[in-house]
C-alpha cells in the first residue's frame, strides 16, 4: 500500500473515477475517498459518465460531475472499483492529463492499468480496501466517511450475505457502525426501496425468464423499448439479474439489458461456476460470483443463445 499512499499524499488536486454505471461500492468508495482527501486539504472531484442511480442519491446531495470532455486540472487520478480501462470509457482524457493514475480495486480481472496499483480480489469491496487504507494513512474516520464506507461494503456483500463477506468485513462494519450511522436506513435504501413501476416491470419479466440446462442457468432479457415503455432508465434496472438469481435451483443467473444500442450482460453464480470466465468470453470480467460484459450481437435473441452456450461450458 505504501506506493499508493505516497501518490495520494502528493496530490494537489484529485480526480476520482468509478467504473461506468457505478454501483453502490463504486460510488460509496468515491465519496469516502473525496471526503478523506478533503480532510487532508486536497480538493477532489468525482467524475461519472451518466446520472448516478436513484437508489444511491441519499448518500450525498452532490455526488458527482458528469464528464463531458472538458479539460481538468487534476494532477492525480484515483480510479476506484474499476477493473480495466474499458470501464473508464470516455473519461480516459482525465487519466491521460494526470501526472499519476492510482488504481484501487478488488476485481480479479483487474489489468493493473495505473502508475500505482492496489488490487485485492479476496476483499469484499473497494470500500473495505479503503477502510484498511485510511487506517494505514492515518485518516481519521468520522460519521460521514463511515456512512460512505458502510454503504460500499453493504452494497457489494448484498448486506453481508454473499460469500465475499469475511471476518474482517464484519470487523470493519462493526467499527463503522460505532460512528453512529443509521445502518438500517442504508440497508433499506440500497436493497429494499423500489419504485412501483420497477416492481411491475419485474413482475412481467419474471414470467419471461428462460431456463437452460435443467434450470441450472436462467436468463432474463429486456429490450430498450420495454425499458422505455415502463418509464425506466438503464440505471433503474441495474439489479435485474436478481430476478433469476433468487429462484431455487438457479446456478447461473443472467440478465441481458439492451440500451444505447448495446447489449449488456450481468452474471451471478449461486454455486461454484465461475461467471467471470463467462464474461471474459465476451471481453468483460468481474468476480467469480458476479461479473458483466458488453455483448456484440445483432439482437437480444442471438445474444441469449451465445450466452447460454458460454454458461453451459462453465457448469461443473
Ligand atoms: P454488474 O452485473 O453488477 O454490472 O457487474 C457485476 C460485477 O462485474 C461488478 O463487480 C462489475 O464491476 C463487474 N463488471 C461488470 N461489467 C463488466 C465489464 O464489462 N468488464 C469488467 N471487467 N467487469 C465488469
Ligand atoms: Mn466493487
Amino acid at each position: 500500500m505504501e506506493e499508493i499512499i505516497k501518490f495520494i499524499k502528493n496530490a494537489d488536486k484529485a480526480a476520482i473515477i468509478p467504473h461506468i454505471k457505478a454501483d453502490g461500492d463504486a460510488i460509496g468508495s468515491c465519496l469516502a475517498m473525496r471526503a478523506a482527501l478533503e480532510r487532508m486539504g486536497v480538493p477532489a472531484v468525482i467524475y461519472v459518465e451518466e446520472p448516478v442511480e436513484k437508489r444511491l442519491q441519499f448518500l450525498d446531495e452532490n455526488i458527482a460531475v458528469i464528464y463531458k470532455g472538458e479539460p481538468t486540472d487534476c494532477d492525480t487520478c484515483i480510479v476506484l472499483d474499476c477493473g480495466d480501462l474499458t470501464r473508464v470509457n470516455l473519461r480516459r482524457p482525465i487519466l491521460d492529463a494526470a501526472r499519476c493514475v492510482v488504481n484501487i480495486d478488488h476485481h480479479k480481472t483487474n489489468t493493473f492499468f495505473g502508475d500505482a496499483n492496489h488490487v485485492e480480489p479476496e476483499i469484499s469491496s473497494t470500500g473495505e480496501i479503503l477502510f484498511k487504507l485510511f487506517g494505514e494513512m492515518g485518516v481519521g474516520l468520522d460519521k460521514e466517511i463511515a456512512k460512505f464506507l458502510y454503504a460500499s461494503i453493504c452494497s457489494d456483500t448484498g448486506c453481508f450475505a454473499y460469500s465475499n463477506t469475511s471476518p474482517q468485513t464484519f470487523r470493519a462494519a462493526a467499527e463503522l457502525i460505532g460512528y453512529g450511522i443509521d445502518h438500517a436506513d442504508i440497508a433499506r435504501q440500497l436493497f429494499d426501496c423500489e419504485d412501483l413501476e420497477s416492481e411491475l416491470l419485474k413482475a412481467e419479466l419474471t414470467r419471461r425468464i428462460h431456463s437452460y440446462y435443467n434450470n441450472r442457468v436462467r436468463i432474463v432479457a429486456i429490450s430498450e423499448e420495454e425499458t422505455e415503455k415502463y418509464g425506466m432508465k438503464p440505471e433503474d434496472i441495474q439489479d435485474l439479474v436478481n430476478l433469476p438469481r433468487r429462484i431455487r435451483g438457479t446456478e447461473i443467473a443472467v440478465a441481458l439489458k439492451q440500451y444505447d444500442g448495446k447489449i449488456r450482460g450481468s452474471f451471478r453464480s449461486n454455486g461454484s461456476a465461475d461467471v467471470a470466465a463467462v464474461a471474459q468470453v465476451f471481453g468483460g470480467g468481474g468476480h467469480t460470483k458476479a461479473a458483466g460484459c458488453t455483448i456484440d450481437a445483432a439482437d437480444l435473441d442471438s445474444a441469449e443463445k451465445m450466452v447460454a452456450e458460454a454458461c453451459g461450458r462453465v457448469l461443473i
